[in-house]
């Protein structure tokens, strides 16, 4: 009959329409997990991004203030990069920073973290560990990327400045001083380790 006819045609109706934005909510769902991993990483290298960064030290810093368990971190910079551009181009250049992320990751440990901060500037953060713990990474770190050939017949070296977090620090304070730390380890000839007292 017409009357049961126009039943089936709303019943398929409704069917096919539930179909759909089930299918949009799906994908809208998948987007929006693509995006929060696009706005806390870094395309490039896939290391944290300064999102990332801000929140990881925020959480640190407010557990510091809570139960007093030390933190640390290592602010490194490649030496002379601007050379290495100059000299092999952009690509190879892009190149370095890929494969210095995966030598960092494969020696830090799950409770570190690294992040991407300026174009040729990465901050590990150690959760847990204490200035002398983080100096000592730091010093595998600047060994490994020294040891490393990362361009042929070209010494590729990364500098390094850490810093313990300290009481009545906030997270800006924190990262001046390995910042300062930086600087000194660049002034001391580069290749090199400094640690804020
Ligand atoms: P220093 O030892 O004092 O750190 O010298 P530097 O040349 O590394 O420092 P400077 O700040 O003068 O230059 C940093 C250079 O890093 C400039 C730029 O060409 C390069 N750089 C920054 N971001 C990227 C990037 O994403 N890819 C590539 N290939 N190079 C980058
Ligand atoms: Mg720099
Ligand atoms: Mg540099």
């Amino acid at each position: 009959t017409a009357d049961s006819k126009e039943t089936t045609t709303v019943v398929v109706t409704i069917m096919v329409t539930s179909m759909i934005a089930f299918a949009f909510s799906l994908i809208t769902s998948r987007q929006r997990e693509q995006l929060l991993v696009l706005a806390t990483k870094d395309p490039l290298t896939g290391a944290g991004n300064r999102r990332g960064l801000d929140a990881k030290l925020t959480e640190i810093v407010n557990t510091f203030n809570r139960s007093g368990a030390q933190s640390s971190l290592i602010l490194l910079d490649l030496d002379h990069f601007k050379k290495v551009n100059d000299i092999h181009g952009h690509a190879v250049g892009d190149q370095i920073l890929k494969r210095i992320t995966e030598i960092i990751n494969l020696r830090i440990r799950v409770t570190d973290s690294i992040y991407r901060v300026g174009g040729e500037e990465f901050i590990v953060v150690l959760e847990g560990a204490d200035l002398h713990k983080a100096v000592h990474l730091a010093e595998q770190l600047r060994t490994l990327v020294d040891a490393n050939e990362l361009v042929p017949d070209h010494a590729v070296t990364i500098s390094l400045g850490v810093a313990e977090l300290k009481s009545g620090e906030n997270a800006n304070d924190w990262l001046h001083r390995a910042d300062e730390a930086l600087y000194r380890a660049k002034d001391a000839g580069r290749n090199s380790t400094s640690a804020s007292a």
